[in-house]
C-alpha cells in the first residue's frame, strides 16, 4: 500500500489527522517510542493496526489522549489515585489501566473490561490529537515481537508499505515504553516498568504491587494480567543472552567467546569497551540509566545490521529505571540468562 511520509509541521499534522479520520493507520512520534496510531473508537481502524503489526488479537492497545479531562469519556470512573498520578506524571510516560466505558470497542481492549490510557509528552502527538479530536490507539510501531522503534528511520524500515502514513519526528527522548500500572480494585499494580519508577509511584500513592511477570517468566498455566507480557518481545533476529556478572567477570566471559565463525557481539557499558576483544556495541555508562534507555532498542536493531548471530548483554541491575531495561532484555532473550554472580 501507499505510505505517505509526513513532516511534523502544521501541514503534516493536518494530513495525518485526515488519514486517521478516514480510518487509516499512521505511525507517530511519542517521547517513549514511535506509536502506530488509529482512531481508538473505530473498530475497523483498530483491526488495521493489528494487521500492520502482525499483533496477536488478544493483546490490548493503549489509548492516547491529551488530558485527564478528555480521558474521562473512556472509563467508568477515575480512581483518586489515578487523579493524583495524572497530576504528577501526565503528560508523560505513565499508562494507567482503569475500568472501560461502553464507548470503547472490544477490539481496542482485546475483549477486556479495562482500558489502558496515557497522555504522551510529545508536542506533535498532542497537536495531532487536539486537531483531529480523536482518541488514538497506538501500540509501538514495530513488527510484532521486534525491538520497538525509537527513530523515524526504524519506523520506515518496519512499516513502509504497510501503513497509510508515517509522521516523522525526533528520536524518542525516553526510548523505552511507558510504565504501565493497573488501578483496578483501587490497588496499584505495576505491569510493565518504565522511566517512571516504582519508587516515584510509591512516593505519590504508597504501596505498589509488582506483578510477577515484570521480572519472571510467566507460567503457562497462570493468568497473565498484561497479555503483552506473555510473548517473546523486543527481539532482534540475533539471539540475545543476558549475562549477570560484575565488570571483571563479564569482560572475562565475553573475551573467552572468540571462537570459530560465530558472529559474537557484546552489548556492554562504556567503562568496559576498551577491555573487550570481541565486536561490541555500547549501551551507555553503567550508572546512566536514562542514556541506556535511549540506546537500548537502537542497539538491538544495530546488532542485526551488523549481522551478529548472538548478542551477550551485560545485564543492568533490576532496580529503578534499571528494572525497565531488565524487563525488556529478559524478554528479548526469551528468558535465557547466564548467571556468573553465584
Ligand atoms: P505496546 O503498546 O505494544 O507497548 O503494548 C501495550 C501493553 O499494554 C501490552 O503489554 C498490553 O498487554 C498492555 N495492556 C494494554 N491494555 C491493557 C489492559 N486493559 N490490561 C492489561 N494490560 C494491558
Ligand atoms: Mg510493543
Amino acid at each position: 500500500m501507499r505510505t505517505v511520509i509526513l513532516n511534523p509541521d502544521k501541514n503534516g499534522i493536518e494530513e495525518a489527522a485526515k488519514l486517521l479520520k478516514k480510518g487509516g493507520v499512521v505511525a507517530i512520534p511519542t517521547e517513549t517510542v514511535y506509536g502506530l496510531a488509529a482512531d481508538a473508537l473505530n473498530k475497523e481502524a483498530v483491526k488495521n493496526i493489528f494487521r500492520a503489526k502482525g499483533r496477536p488479537s488478544d493483546n490490548p492497545l493503549i489509548i492516547h489522549t491529551y488530558s485527564l479531562e478528555a480521558a474521562k469519556a473512556l472509563v467508568k470512573r477515575i480512581p483518586d489515585k489515578a487523579k493524583k498520578l495524572a497530576d504528577k506524571f501526565w503528560p508523560g510516560p505513565l499508562t494507567m489501566i482503569m475500568e472501560k466505558s461502553d464507548m470503547v470497542p472490544k477490539e481496542t481492549s482485546a475483549g477486556l473490561d479495562s482500558i489502558a490510557i496515557r497522555v504522551p509528552a510529545c508536542q506533535t502527538a498532542l497537536d495531532l490529537m487536539r486537531s483531529s479530536e480523536l482518541f488514538l490507539a497506538a501500540p509501538s510501531a514495530n513488527i510484532s515481537g521486534k525491538p520497538s522503534p525509537t527513530s523515524a528511520e526504524h519506523v520506515i524500515n518496519d512499516m513502509y508499505g504497510k501503513v497509510d502514513g508515517i509522521l516523522k519526528g525526533e528520536d524518542c527522548k525516553v526510548g523505552i515504553e511507558s510504565t504501565i500500572i493497573s488501578l483496578l480494585d483501587d490497588k496499584v499494580t505495576l505491569l510493565r516498568p518504565g522511566r517512571i519508577t516504582v519508587e516515584q509511584l510509591q512516593e505519590e500513592v504508597g504501596a505498589v504491587i509488582i506483578d510477577k511477570a515484570v521480572e519472571f517468566k510467566p507460567d503457562s498455566t497462570e493468568k497473565v494480567l498484561s497479555p503483552g507480557m506473555k510473548y517473546k518481545h523486543y527481539s532482534p533476529d540475533a539471539k540475545v543472552i543476558l549475562v549477570k556478572a560484575d565488570k571483571d567477570k563479564y569482560i572475562n566471559f565475553v573475551n573467552s567467546l572468540k571462537n570459530g565463525d560465530e558472529k559474537v557481539l557484546s552489548l556492554c557499558y562504556e567503562e568496559e569497551k576498551e577491555h573487550i576483544n570481541v565486536n561490541k556495541l555500547i549501551l551507555g555508562k553503567s550508572n546512566d540509566y536514562e542514556q541506556m534507555s535511549k540506546n537500548l532498542f537502537a542497539m538491538l536493531r544495530k546488532a542485526d545490521d551488523l549481522k551478529a548471530s548472538t548478542v551477550y548483554v551485560h545485564s543492568p541491575l533490576a532496580k529503578g529505571v534499571g528494572l525497565a531495561l531488565y524487563n525488556r532484555l529478559i524478554r528479548a532473550a526469551g528468558f535465557e540468562v547466564i548467571d556468573l554472580e553465584e
